[in-house]
């Protein structure tokens, strides 16, 4: 038996040089940034391809090279074109496709700027890029070759911005690598970034399942001074000069706060390896956007800054739904004949699929509320006891009302990180999305 296992761990030591291996075959240590422009309006949508650029080392991970863990809105996939073999795959969603389901996107086309990072491959690839619809199906596809000796892959060189690690849970190719970026920071107000920047490993590290995994993340932070301090704000007609162009009223939605300048950020980072990022905004207005394997946006100084935080990582690193409902949608993201592919919602088409296996035996689907449950349950909150936040955040179900709909889209539980900012930590169902989520990076 002891000889059984000490041939286990040799195997298991031996494991991390064959994936290195595969890495290596075709992918040097450095990364491919290609940059498109997706435009289009509710009903036609297209990908054009606009540039090449050679970056940083490679930040990403280096195993489950192929197969992204959750669907996403859209793909990037490296393929040999002599085999068809996918060689790398990343899945995405997009600022664009939040738009196609505004009132806008029916009467106006628009285009949005999407860059994505691939390892930088030693033969010519071919880089396939789509987008899939509400359905899950293909709204637009692009295939074009990439062949690493072309003269116009532009090579990236050290923009000067300073770069300061923030935390750093363990060697950086092994860890999951967060960049903060300033945004609306004088040069007068770089210790203030700094200070602020520290405080998203603060906001992720006081929950879990963070917490736990703080040494499988690290963290840098980015300062680029912009000419004014502060957010611009468009419904007070107040617009800044900052680095990456980021505005209050995104889709005329006061709290939204975004930036559709994605090259801009992208040019801010220059050569420092990063898998995600954290645009900080230097403001007190409550605000903030999180757009899975695209981008977190935060305010800087709202009271709220550590729940608001961990529920925009939430989008961005564990491709997780908002759990809260407005009323009856115009056009809804999750139409009831298909399952969406986030991990936390369930419109009951494929509801194996989902927590299924985490239901105690005869729980009635769908489940009705406790009392507790109400409109109102964000200002009740602080009058409940631990136990009864307990039962509202932990007892699973099938509840009714999740993904910006009060009908037909559930949800795991009455309350969790992703449906109300007073509810401070995830449910079960998140916090298992987060965690397959971090060891899918790390194993
Ligand atoms: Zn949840």
């Amino acid at each position: 038996m002891k000889r059984f296992l000490l041939t286990a761990a040799a195997l298991l030591l031996a494991l991390p040089g064959l994936r290195a291996q595969a890495f290596d075959d075709d992918f040097e240590n450095a990364t491919l940034r290609l940059d498109y422009v997706f435009c289009g309006d509710n009903a036609h949508q297209a990908i054009y391809f606009q540039q090449a650029l050679r970056t940083s080392a490679w930040a990403g991970r280096r195993n489950n090279l192929s197969a992204p863990l959750l669907e996403g809105n859209g793909q990037i996939r490296v393929l040999d074109p002599e085999t068809g073999r996918c060689l790398y795959a990343n899945s995405f969603s997009t600022l664009f496709q939040e738009w196609q389901v505004e009132e806008e996107a029916t009467r106006l086309q628009k285009a949005f700027e999407n860059c994505f990072q691939v390892p930088f491959p030693k033969r010519p690839v071919d880089i396939e890029v789509f987008l899939l619809d509400t359905h899950r199906n293909r709204s637009s596809y692009l295939k074009h070759r990439v062949d690493p000796s072309d003269i116009l892959i532009r090579k990236v060189a050290d923009n000067g911005h300073s770069a300061s690690v923030i935390w750093q849970g363990g060697p950086l190719e092994e860890t999951i690598d967060i960049v903060v970026v300033s945004e609306g920071y004088t040069a007068a107000e770089k210790a203030k970034f700094y200070s602020d920047a520290e405080h998203v490993a603060t906001a992720l590290f006081r929950h879990e399942p963070f917490a736990s995994h703080r040494n499988k993340f690290s963290i840098r932070a980015i300062f680029a001074p912009s000419q004014d301090s502060g957010a611009s704000v468009p419904r007070r007609g107040d617009w800044k000069r900052s680095v990456v162009d980021s505005h209050f009223d995104t889709f005329y939605s006061n709290r939204y706060l975004t930036t559709s300048a994605q090259q801009k950020v992208y040019d801010l980072i220059g050569t420092v390896p990063f898998e995600h990022i954290v645009v900080m905004v230097n403001t007190p207005i409550y605000g903030g956007g999180g757009i899975y394997n695209s981008l977190t946006i935060m305010n800087s100084d709202h009271p709220t800054f550590n729940a608001v935080m961990v529920h925009e990582f939430g989008h961005a690193f564990g491709g997780l739904a908002d759990e809260y409902a407005y009323g009856e949608q115009v056009e809804t993201p999750y139409p009831a004949d298909t399952e969406p592919w986030e991990p936390n919602i369930t419109t009951l088409h494929d509801f194996a699929a989902k927590w299924q296996d985490m239901l105690p035996a005869g729980t009635p689907i769908p489940t009705q509320p406790d009392d507790l449950d109400s409109p109102f349950v964000s200002r009740l909150w602080p009058t409940f006891t631990q136990e009864q936040k307990d039962l509202l955040n932990l007892k699973l179900g099938v509840y009714e009302g999740a993904g910006y709909q009060t009908k037909g889209v559930y949800r795991p539980v009455q309350e969790c990180r992703m449906r109300i900012n007073e509810c401070d930590e995830f449910c079960p169902v998140c916090t298992r999305a987060i965690i397959r989520m971090i060891e899918y990076y790390t194993r």
